[in-house]
């Protein structure tokens, strides 16, 4: 060879949307080209991001293949790169094409490191003054996956085993699982994580327990989303509780979790659980007035299904259908990762309930971008968070329950903003 390396540079239009968005496949696909070509794959590094996008490097010991994914315009633009004359990239180039479905390519071959323009320099290392080993060192090939979840300034990056559980395009969006290393199974809903095994308590207690005890005596419950099961399996624990309406409008989030997350799946078969698969704005336009004492909104980001549940119109219906000392929470985003859509909707609320009976808390819930998320409480003429909630019987419940976030003392403190915040409300 006259130059140490070949680089192809190759682009690959109007590939299967589906497989070049799915990082598994992709990372597949890589790896068998790099065997095909007879090289010797050292490590593999992948990265899928939200809401679509992948890119990946395989370290070869004949140098590297790398790509990255533009699946909104069916594009992948890949480098092979190998050096020594016992891989054939072409063969590499040739199988992606058809993996990846594409209908042609272009491509433009470099010579890397031309020999007539290079000049040997003695280089002193150890490995070449140690006698060669007969063996062939056996190469163990190690692989990282990552899912990526971010937005125009913040990226949450969580390794995972590089398979996916379970994947399935409903009419309403993409529901992924995956087994990551840190945080257990995780739910992804169109690139969105919503729930994450290792610390889903946090939201599931926070969202459930404060209405529950700040409430004097809740026995109907409405909660709007919240298919994973989680919010509901937090609420079973109040025996007072005689009925809870479970609104979820895509029924494939509730089998999801019911196969793969049955710790949180499981209450939804409690006999005081009343699961309608239906749109929560449609669900509430129905509901006779002061028909709830506490309305839960566990909904995801303000997109997709879930943007009707965000907004004016919606709030003063659940107004509506609050009874006279009712009490609505709802996952109300961060100050952190989406500041506007976290000021908005504290505005629209204090402008149907009133300055004064709307409360911002806060919890922290490392599987969501920036950690800092926020619950808003809302009231019609009840005295608030702090009036009902008793210290003894509010322990005695978590220890019972072996609760591992919500107590009385973090009740409390979660109202404590800290000074940013309030500004951010003001
Ligand atoms: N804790 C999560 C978060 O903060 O991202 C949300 C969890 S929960 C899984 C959100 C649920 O709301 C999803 O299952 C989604 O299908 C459901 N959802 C979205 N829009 C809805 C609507 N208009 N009516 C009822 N459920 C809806």
């Amino acid at each position: 060879m006259f130059a140490l390396g070949r680089h192809i540079i190759a682009e690959l239009y109007n590939c299967d949307l589906e497989k070049i968005n799915d990082v598994s496949f992709v990372e597949k696909g890589m790896l068998e080209a790099a065997e095909i070509a007879g090289a010797t794959v050292i490590n593999s590094t992948f990265h899928h991001f939200s809401p679509f996008g992948v890119s990946g490097v395989i370290v070869i010991q004949e140098s590297h293949f790398s790509i990255h994914c533009w699946p909104e315009f069916g594009f992948a633009s890949v480098d092979i790169y190998t050096c020594g004359d016992t891989v054939d990239p072409w063969k590499a180039y040739e199988y992606l094409k058809s993996k990846f479905c594409a209908s042609h390519g272009s491509t433009m071959e470099l010579n890397r490191g031309q020999k007539n323009l290079l000049t040997t320099r003695n280089v002193h290392s150890t490995e070449s003054e140690k006698k060669p080993s007969r063996k062939p060192k056996e190469i163990k090939s190690t692989r990282n996956i990552w899912f990526t979840e971010r937005n125009e300034n913040i990226a949450l990056s969580l390794k995972h085993s590089g398979e996916r559980l379970y994947y399935y395009k409903s009419p309403y969006q993409k529901i992924e699982i995956y087994q990551t290393e840190a945080f257990g199974k995780i739910m992804v809903l169109d690139g969105n994580i919503v729930c994450a095994e290792e610390d889903e308590y946090v939201y599931h207690e926070m969202i459930a327990h404060v209405p529950a005890f700040a409430h004097t005596n809740p026995s109907k419950v409405l909660v709007i989303g919240g298919g994973d099961g989680g919010t509901v399996r937090e609420l079973v624990r109040h025996e007072h509780i005689e009925k809870i309406d479970l609104v979820e409008i895509d029924e494939h989030v509730i089998k999801a979790a019911q196969q793969f997350l049955p710790e949180l799946a499981n209450s939804l078969n409690d006999k005081r659980v009343h699961i309608h698969i239906n749109d929560g704005v449609e669900f509430v336009d129905g509901c006779p007035a002061e028909s709830y004492d506490i309305v839960i909104i566990d909904s995801d980001d303000p997109k997709g299904p879930g943007e009707g549940l965000f907004t004016e119109k919606f709030y003063r219906e659940i107004y509506r259908i609050l009874k006279s000392d009712g009490i609505m929470i709802t996952q109300s985003e961060s100050p952190r990762f989406n500041q506007q859509i976290f000021k908005d909707v504290f505005q629209c609320y204090r402008n149907i309930f009133g300055e004064n009976n709307v409360h911002c808390y806060l919890m922290y819930l490392p599987s969501f971008p920036s950690g800092m998320w926020s619950f808003s409480f809302s009231t019609k003429n009840h005295g608030g968070p702090f009036t009902n909630p008793n210290k003894d019987r509010i322990n005695k419940f978590c220890s019972y329950n072996n609760l591992k976030y919500y107590s009385y003392d973090v009740h409390n403190a979660s109202f404590v903003l800290p000074k940013f915040v309030q500004e951010m409300l003001k």
